[in-house]
């Protein structure tokens, strides 16, 4: 747990009481700042209350001229599709608006001189396969030796970690919504894993979803920048940091064979990973076997992992055997079992159209579990990925509108996760892949995609002890 002293005796309003609003909370309390808390959720700002917190007092009239800092939690929409009513009052108030992201960046610069060899921060974004890029990082550096710590936005605020040590290295992954109010950026390393339509009403239309993003590299001003080049947007942005700085800091990463091998570049191709410099094959990895880490789409998070360790310092060799112990991600094209030869992969973190595509190349003969709260932007850049597609089975409350995006592909409207495993499960085939991967939000049925996806787990667990049982293999039968 780290505290931050920047607002000592000073008062901090701080919005939005979920977890990263709580430990905001926290770090600038212990730092010797007055807190005042508020939530639009009157159970949530009572349970802060039963906490100790003191909320803020909306009704009192001239508020706003103790307030040094309002901090803004990423569940708050600060500009789009509407701009809060604190943050509107702070705002024409002139007190300085941040998040936790930024102040941390501002309390680990101000903090550099008590180390001897200064820890190294290494800030991941793009549209998907952050998570899965930040934890693979994150494994491969604790298995080589050194310590790392992880969070943000993955489970953990930034103020939860220990206090950094000497040579430690910090993997934080960060949304848009984080980069879009930091006050302050300065990664050392920073990655763009890649770059679709997410998020549009938030940043007012998909410029304002880059432009957050591109916050990292332009303000960050990080010593290497590891930028995917396979979307329009990150070759932009690959150009744009090539121009302005010498080539050293720059690692172009993507799929596809080499086009200028002249620079430092990890591409995959042909299920291979290579490291590329001046023209030199530097190392190269055969990735087909790491049974964690499936398709393509992983593929390009292991090129943007292994061009962080590299920079780090560490041999290619700890970064192969890094990759090979990784046990992949819960909700990630997760591998959870074989029942009878039929493969059940968890992939409900795929929110999205771009996330979904990419589990629906990386599996053959798919019995597809699909559907959910549909996002803004549709599903057009999925729907030339449905090849492997046998049949989808669609969830969801508006599951019938949801199979009006597919024409000539074999849907059953289901409704319930219950009913697509149930049918799905009955109708594959040896060699064949049960894939939940909805493309959609989970609320209108679920807490969040975790809950969806352990609903899928708890079926396939159960169908597993049924086919066991039935094949006589129960271990209780022994
Ligand atoms: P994020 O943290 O950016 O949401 P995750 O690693 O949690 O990314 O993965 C989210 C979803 O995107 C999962 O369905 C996963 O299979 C898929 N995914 C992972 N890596 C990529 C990638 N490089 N490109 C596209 N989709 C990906």
């Amino acid at each position: 747990m780290i505290s931050v002293a920047e607002y000592k005796n000073k008062t901090v309003v701080v919005l939005g009481l979920a977890r990263t609003g709580i430990s905001s909370a926290r770090a600038l309390s212990q730092g010797g700042a007055r807190v005042l808390v508020w939530d639009d959720n009157f159970e949530v700002l009572n349970s802060a209350k039963t906490h100790g917190f003191e909320t803020f007092d909306i009704n009192e009239k001239y508020r706003w001229s103790n307030v040094s800092l309002l901090v803004v939690s990423p569940g708050i929409p600060h500009l789009y599709p509407f701009t809060h009513t604190l943050v509107k009052e702070a705002l024409s108030h002139e007190v300085i608006i941040n998040n936790d992201i930024g102040l941390f960046f501002s309390y680990f610069m101000s903090g550099m001189e008590d180390f001897e060899r200064s820890p190294e921060i290494i800030a991941i974004t793009g549209s998907n396969g952050k998570s899965t890029t930040a934890s693979l990082i994150h494994h491969i550096i604790s298995k080589s030796g050194r310590k790392s710590q992880l969070a943000g936005n993955i489970g953990k605020g930034v103020f939860d970690i220990e206090p950094l040590t000497d040579g430690e290295v910090l993997v934080l992954e960060l949304s848009s919504y984080q980069l879009d109010l930091a006050r302050q950026l300065s990664p050392d390393i920073a990655i763009f894993t890649n770059f679709s339509a997410d998020h549009i009403d938030r940043h007012g239309g998909i410029g304002g979803y880059f432009l957050s993003k591109r916050r990292l590299f332009m303000e960050g001003n990080p010593e290497k920048s590891i930028i995917n080049i396979n979307s329009t947007e990150g070759l932009m942005l690959a150009n744009q940091i090539s121009g302005s700085w010498s080539g050293e800091r720059l690692i172009r990463v993507g799929s596809g064979p080499q086009k200028n091998s002249q620079n430092w570049s990890i591409f995959h191709h042909k299920g291979h990973l290579v490291e590329w410099n001046k023209s030199r094959q530097i190392y190269s990895i055969d990735l087909r076997s790491l049974a964690n880490l499936p398709g393509d789409h992983n593929y390009e998070n292991i090129c943007s992992a292994y061009a962080a360790c590299r920079i780090l310092g560490l041999p290619p060799r700890d970064i192969g055997a890094g990759l090979q112990s990784f046990k992949g991600l819960i909700h990630r094209t997760q591998i959870v079992d074989n029942i009878d030869g039929v493969l059940y992969v968890n992939d409900s973190k795929a929110t999205n159209a771009d996330s979904a595509s990419k589990a629906l190349q990386a599996f053959k003969n798919i019995l597809w579990i699909c559907g959910g709260e549909q996002k803004i932007g549709g599903l057009e850049i999925l729907l030339s990925t449905l090849g492997a597609v046998k049949k989808a089975y669609i969830i969801g409350n508006e599951a019938a509108l949801f199979a009006l995006n597919f024409k000539n592909l074999p849907c059953v409207i289901c409704q319930t996760m219950e009913k697509a495993f149930q049918l799905a499960s009955t109708e594959a085939d040896r060699g064949d892949v049960v894939l939940l991967s909805p493309a959609a939000a989970s609320f209108d049925q679920y807490d969040n995609f975790e809950k969806r996806g352990e609903h899928f787990i708890n079926l396939v667990e159960e169908l597993s002890k049924k086919s066991a049982s039935s094949s006589g293999n129960n271990p209780s039968d022994d």
